[in-house]
């Protein structure tokens, strides 16, 4: 993992949340971050002012328990995790899954299907071609990607009785476009068994709200500018559910002027361009995660379309005509949003 990473996921986090003001109720939080998944999870409750907070940093404690056991299973950048583990093993024998990422490729098969394969997670042989964020990364030649791009297919990891197997020897997969929405998910679902109904948490683009009467309407969302690191390109109320936003400014190398970033069109195998950023909202953030990745993958036109075809998911696409800004949003959202630029 690098540091550097880290360092550009804190200065331009996709999206954050704030209070707005204006009622005079109390509301405490009690928030904690820690560098987890390659990024900054944040994990707030908010409370009426006479809880305790002690109590609360436990069960906040928790909930990074919980976000630093999946991501020691699907993170991509240690040898231990069972994502490694599976990529050494799968195209030789069935491998044995956990209940966790049967989930989580449960969820990357259905996005896969309904993009139809704008997302998948079997592109993670190009991605390892391209090493982002490693230090051999770099653009690599054309016939190397093609040579590639029929072992990325999701229809070609087979699942079955609780293993995954590989169809063709060379694939791999990489969780990175829906994990850390899995991983806020597992963090939320934990504080909630611990019995609160107002909390908030973000794992660098990701995002799980619950509100309460607490919070209820004095939440906003702010959308990164995806070109101007300290500005908002528009912001929307928001109570409860789940934002994520993926944009072409979270990982990326410039050569010769061209910005190359780490989300991947897999028909073609090289960085996706028709999209600059995707928010999408769901009711859960494994959905918002990989919704958000395969709606940048497939551009203002085509993601739209598909969100507005979903219920239950809204979303907004941001792209570069000229040197200009352009959007386009879901018929729910396009209302509810300010844009500031
Ligand atoms: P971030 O990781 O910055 O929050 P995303 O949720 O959009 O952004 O996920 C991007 C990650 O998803 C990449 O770093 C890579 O691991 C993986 N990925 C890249 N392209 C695709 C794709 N077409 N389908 C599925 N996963 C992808
Ligand atoms: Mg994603």
């Amino acid at each position: 993992m690098g540091l550097t990473r880290v360092c550009r996921a804190v200065r331009v986090a996709a999206c954050c949340a704030m209070l707005g003001c204006g009622r005079g109720d109390e509301v405490a939080v009690v928030t904690e971050q820690r560098v987890m998944m390659d990024t900054v999870v944040s994990i707030s409750v908010y409370v009426a002012s006479e809880d305790s907070s002690s109590a609360i940093r436990r069960d906040i404690d928790k909930a990074f328990a919980a976000v630093a056991r999946i991501d020691s299973l699907m993170s991509s950048y240690t040898e231990t995790s069972e994502v490694a583990e599976i990529n050494r093993r799968a195209a030789t024998s069935a491998v044995t899954i956990s209940a966790d990422l049967d989930s989580v490729l449960q969820t990357a098969r259905w996005a896969s299907a309904i993009s139809h394969c704008a997302f998948d997670v079997s592109v993670a042989p190009i991605l390892q071609l391209w090493g982002f964020g490693t230090e051999h990364q770099g653009v690599p030649d054309s016939q190397s990607v093609r040579e590639l791009l029929p072992k990325v297919d999701y229809r070609l990891l087979k699942k079955e009785h609780g293993t995954l197997r590989f169809a063709k020897p060379g694939m791999a997969i990489d969780l990175g476009g829906v994990a850390k929405g899995y991983a806020v998910d597992v963090a939320v679902e934990s504080l909630q068994g611990a019995g609160y109904r107002d909390v908030m948490v973000k794992a660098g683009g990701d995002l799980r709200t619950l509100a309460s009467p607490l919070t209820a309407g004095r939440r906003y969302i702010w959308i990164q500018h995806p070109r101007e690191a300290d500005k908002f390109f528009g912001k929307f109320r928001f109570d409860s559910g789940a934002v994520s936003t993926s944009g072409d400014y979270e990982r990326f190398f410039e050569r010769d002027g061209v910005r190359y970033h780490h989300i991947i069109d897999p028909q073609t195998g090289y960085p996706a361009r028709r999209a600059v950023s995707a928010t999408v909202l769901a009711n859960d953030s494994r959905t918002a995660d990989a919704l958000s990745t395969a709606l940048f993958v497939l551009g203002p036109e085509r993601g739209i379309a598909l969100a507005d075809s979903l219920a239950e998911v809204e979303a907004v696409i941001v792209s570069i005509a000229g040197d200009k800004l352009a959007w386009r949003a879901t018929s729910g959202l396009a209302p509810r949003l300010a844009i500031i630029q």
